[in-house]
C-alpha cells in the first residue's frame, strides 16, 4: 500500500477506542526502529517530520526512505506527517513533495514563536484545509499554545499561560474543518516538561475532558507527550551525560487521555533519549570502537524498545490489518461530499 491518509488511521482508532503514535524522524536509523517496532506489534503508525527535520534530512531524503518503508512493510498503514508547519506555503511544499497529512500551526505566527491571534489562526488553517483535503490530504490544527521549544516550534511561554480555551476550540473546529485538533493542556516540547510529577494542577487533564465534551467527533492531538523516562535518563547521565532531574507525561495520562478523544499522541524526546543513552554507553565502554555502526545499531534498538512500549500502551498494537486504507483521491471524494 503506498503511503495513506491520517484521517482514516484516526478514524478507525476512534471506532476502536486507541490512539496512534507519531514519532519524529530526521535519519533512517530512526524510520527503521519505527517500522520494525511496527511490524512485530502490528500497528498502523504515523511517521512525522519537522521543518527541522526537513531541513536536516533534505525532502527528497525523508520521502525516498518512506517510499522504502512502504515497499519494506506492506502490511503496515504508514501516514508521512508533517509536524507544524509554520504557514501555509510550509505545508503546500509538504503536500506535493508527499506527505499524506499536514500539521498547520496556526497558534504561532510563521517565525514560530509568536502567539497569533485567533482570527490569523482560523485563516492560515482554513486555506491549508482547503488545499489538503481537495488532495485528501489530512490537516491537523492547533488552538492554545504548547510551552518550550523544540525545532523552532512551540512558544518558549509558560505552558500554562496559554490553555485551549474549550469554547474557542469548538470554534475553530467550526470554521476551519479540520480533521485533528492540537490542544494546550500544560505540556511543552522538549525534555523538560515539569519539574516535579505532574499534577492536575500542571498537566490539566480536566481540560482536555472538557474540550472532548464540546468536541466528541474531532480527534485530539497530545504534543509534547513523551514520559520522559526516569531509566532512559539514568542511562544518560551513567555514561557522562549531564541532564537535569526531570519529568514527562506519565503513560498513564495518556491513557486516561485516549478514553476522552485524544486519537494522536507526539512522541520525539523519549526516543532522543533512548539513542542518545545506548550511544554514550557504548562511547564509554568501548572507547576503542570507531565504526558508526558499533553505536547507531544499539542506537536503533533502544529506539525500537520505546517505540514497541509506547505502541503497545497506546492501543494501535494488533490493529494494522484491520482495514484496507482508502487511497487519498477516495478521500479527497469524501471531503468533497
Ligand atoms: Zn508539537
Amino acid at each position: 500500500m503506498p503511503l495513506v491518509s491520517m484521517r482514516q488511521l484516526l478514524d478507525e482508532a476512534a471506532q476502536g477506542g486507541y490512539a496512534i503514535g507519531a514519532f519524529n524522524v530526521n535519519n533512517m536509523e530512526q524510520i527503521q526502529a519505527i517500522m520494525e517496532a511496527a511490524r512485530e506489534t502490528r500497528s498502523p503508525v504515523v511517521v512525522q517530520a519537522s521543518r527541522g527535520a526537513r531541513s536536516y534530512a533534505q525532502d527528497r531524503y525523508l520521502y525516498h526512505l518512506m517510499l522504502a518503508a512502504v515497499e519494506l512493510y506492506p502490511e503496515i498503514p504508514l501516514v508521512l506527517h508533517l509536524d507544524h508547519g509554520n504557514s501555509p506555503e510550509t505545508c503546500k511544499s509538504a503536500i506535493e513533495m508527499g506527505f499524506t497529512s499536514v500539521m498547520m500551526d496556526g497558534s504561532l505566527m510563521p517565525d514560530g514563536k509568536t502567539p497569533s491571534t485567533f482570527e490569523y489562526n482560523v485563516e492560515a488553517t482554513r486555506k491549508v484545509v482547503e488545499m489538503a483535503h481537495a488532495r485528501g490530504v489530512t490537516v491537523e490544527g492547533e488552538i492554545g499554545t504548547l510551552g518550550g521549544i523544540e525545532d523552532g516550534h512551540g512558544a518558549g511561554v509558560d505552558a500554562l499561560s496559554h490553555l485551549t480555551d474549550p469554547d474557542q476550540a469548538a470554534e475553530f473546529v467550526k470554521l476551519t474543518g479540520v480533521d485533528a485538533l492540537a490542544i494546550a493542556i500544560g505540556t511543552s516540547h522538549g525534555a523538560y516538561k515539569f519539574k516535579e510529577k505532574p499534577t492536575g494542577e500542571t498537566l490539566r487533564m480536566d481540560r482536555l475532558i472538557e474540550i472532548h465534551k464540546k468536541l466528541p467527533n474531532t480527534h485530539l492531538v497530545m504534543h509534547g507527550s513523551s514520559s520522559v523516562p526516569k531509566e532512559l535518563q539514568d542511562i544518560i547521565n551513567a555514561y557522562g551525560g549531564k541532564l537535569r532531574p526531570t519529568w514527562g507525561v506519565p503513560v498513564e495520562e495518556i491513557q486516561r487521555g485516549i478514553r476522552n478523544g485524544v486519537r494522536k499522541i507526539n512522541v520525539d524526546t523519549d526516543n532522543r533519549l533512548a539513542i542518545t543513552g545506548a550511544i554514550r554507553k557504548v562511547f564509554a565502554e568501548t572507547p576503542e570502537k570507531f565504526d558508526p555502526r558499533d553505536y547507531l545499531k544499539p542506537a536503533r534498538e533502544a529506539m525500537r524498545q520505546v517505540v514497541m512500549a509506547r505502541m503497545t500502551a497506546f492501543g494501535q498494537a494488533g490493529h494494522a490489518g484491520d482495514y484496507a486504507p482508502l487511497p487519498l483521491e477516495e478521500m479527497a471524494r469524501r471531503y468533497a461530499a
